[in-house]
Formats: structure tokens, C-alpha cells, sequence
């Protein structure tokens, strides 16, 4: 099983899918837990594009597009035989409007069986964002939040029909991880 895990920066992606895997753990199913921005930074950083994780988005679409195709094409090979969640990004907010995390030929090499985005309210991934020092990450405004998350299912819902997989929206209310990460934990037995 392939799941691409998805929701915008702050909703909680990361944190949600820990737990998830926790509770699979429990019950014996293993799974690779693989995050697409470590491994697209990996690329980056050793061609000596960027110095850290938050300077990825600023590269340019052309540069972001090859570094994610080889991306692609490492997760594929690390997944082949086993359990393995992406975790991933719909869309990129660059200066030049949004990037699609994942065209079509990186679709070709994931092949997805699962697309799960994570979301919660505009506000709350806001306050989420400023209140977590450990990243730094874009501020944007509740309104903006809205739309990128309303894009995000489109966009999800276009990666269905180019891949064949399922859609499947997990919420994450503000104080209820674990409420989510059974929800979560559920799509994956
Ligand atoms: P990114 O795409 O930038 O990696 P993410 O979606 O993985 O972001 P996390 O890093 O998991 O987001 O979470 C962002 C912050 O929100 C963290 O500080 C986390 O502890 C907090 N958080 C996550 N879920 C909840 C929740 N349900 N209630 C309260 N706080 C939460
Ligand atoms: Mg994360």
C-alpha cells in the first residue's frame, strides 16, 4: 500500500501521522513514514541549491520540478514490497502562484493507492503556524488559508482520476490528534 499523505504547512500533516503509525504499530502493521521535502532537500542540498528545509519553496519552478522528479523516482524505489506514507504537499504556494506537488509523471512513478489530505479550520492552522518555533514557516491570512485548502481537494480529486486512487479527507480539530490519527489509522489496515 501506497498512501500520500497531504494538507497544507501547520495543519498538522506530520504530527497526525505519527500517531497513526503508532496505533498500527499495536496491531502489527508496519509502515514507512517517508516525507517528500526531506528527501527533495537531500537533492538539493548536496547539488548546494539551498542551505535549509524553508528555502526549498523559494527555488525556482524549474529547478523545483527536476529536483522533485527525482524525488519521485527514490521514494518509488525505497516503497517497492512495503507499507509506505508520503508525506506530501497538494500544492506549493511559490512567488509565481501555486506549483501541483504532484504533476503526472510524479504520479506515474508513486502510483498511489490512498490520497489522504488532513484539514482543519483556517484559524486554527493559522495559530498552529505561529505557535510552532520549530519551523518557519509563510504567514498567510485566514482567507488564504480557506482557498488553499478548497485547491487542495480539487487538485486531490484531479491526482484520482490521473492515478486511480481513493480521496480520502481526515479532519483535524484543534485539541483532538488522537481523534484524527484513529480516523487516519483506519484507511491504512
Ligand atoms: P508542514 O507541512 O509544514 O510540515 P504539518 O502539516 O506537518 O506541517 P505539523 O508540524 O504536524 O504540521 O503541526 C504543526 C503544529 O500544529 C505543531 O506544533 C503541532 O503540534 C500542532 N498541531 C497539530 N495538530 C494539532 C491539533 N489537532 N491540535 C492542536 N495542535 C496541533
Ligand atoms: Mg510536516
Amino acid at each position: 500500500m501506497l498512501a500520500v499523505l497531504t494538507g497544507i504547512p501547520g495543519t498538522g500533516k506530520t504530527t497526525v501521522a505519527k500517531k497513526a503509525l503508532e496505533i498500527l504499530r499495536g496491531d502489527n502493521i508496519s509502515y514507512e513514514l517517508v516525507t517528500y521535502g526531506d528527501i527533495m532537500f537531500d537533492i538539493a542540498k548536496s547539488e548546494n541549491l539551498v542551505e535549509d528545509r524553508d528555502q526549498m519553496r523559494k527555488l525556482n519552478p524549474e529547478q523545483q520540478k527536476k529536483i522533485q522528479k527525482e524525488a519521485a523516482r527514490r521514494i518509488s524505489e525505497m516503497g517497492a514490497g512495503k507499507n509506505i506514507i508520503v508525506d506530501t504537499h497538494c500544492t506549493i504556494r511559490t512567488p509565481r502562484g501555486y506549483l501541483p506537488g504532484l504533476p503526472k509523471w510524479v504520479l506515474d512513478e508513486l502510483k498511489p493507492d490512498v490520497f489522504i489530505i488532513i484539514e482543519a479550520k483556517p484559524k486554527e492552522i493559522a495559530m498552529r503556524r505561529q505557535e510552532d518555533k520549530t519551523r518557519q514557516r509563510d504567514g498567510e491570512l485566514t482567507e488564504e488559508i480557506r482557498l488553499h485548502q478548497e485547491l487542495n481537494r480539487d487538485i486531490a480529486m484531479a491526482y484520482s482520476v490521473l492515478s486511480g486512487c481513493t480521496v480520502k479527507i481526515v479532519k483535524n480539530p484543534q485539541g483532538r490528534i488522537d481523534e484524527a490519527a484513529r480516523n487516519m489509522s483506519e484507511i491504512l489496515r
